[in-house]
């Protein structure tokens, strides 16, 4: 096993058992509800913002340890980030798993989040491992419900 598959093992272990901002934001600014009916992901995202900013970010919800691993990351990410910067990620998020982007030679700022570069190898997890970001991009564009289909 190569170190980046262990390490990526390992994180989604860890983020799954133990989710980081697992929680609902009561009165949230904006919210969406992402599923992937594929796996049966089912995630709620929950944002606040004060001006542009991602003032807090939370998720609820279930599904496989990939999806919640994900979610798990991306709210520790994108927290405190404008939402420039924040849709800008999920960009290149995106283009990472899906092929687009190789993070080992072109220049992103997905920093820890390469780690899931290694589902491309995997095509029914992809979506998986975007749907918080799809489902976080929907929230912040004032969209309320979306589906990897
Ligand atoms: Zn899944």
């Amino acid at each position: 096993m190569s170190e980046l598959s262990e390490l990526y093992q390992e994180t989604i272990l860890e983020h799954n058992k133990n989710p980081r901002n697992f929680r609902e934001i009561e009165d949230a600014d904006r919210s969406a509800d992402g599923n992937n009916p594929l796996c049966g992901d089912a995630l709620r995202v929950y944002v606040d913002l004060e001006g542009d900013v991602v003032k807090d970010v939370a998720f609820k919800g279930s599904g496989c340890a990939i999806s919640k691993a994900s979610a798990s990351m991306m709210t520790q990410t994108v927290k405190g980030k404008t939402k420039e910067e924040a849709e800008k990620l999920f960009e290149e998020f995106h283009s990472m798993v899906t092929g687009g982007l190789d993070v080992e030679t072109e220049e992103n700022d997905l920093g820890r989040l390469k780690i899931f570069a290694g589902v491309i190898e995997f095509p029914a997890r992809v979506k998986c491992a975007s749907l918080s970001w799809h489902t976080l991009n929907a929230a912040l564009h004032g969209e309320e419900v979306v589906s990897t289909e």
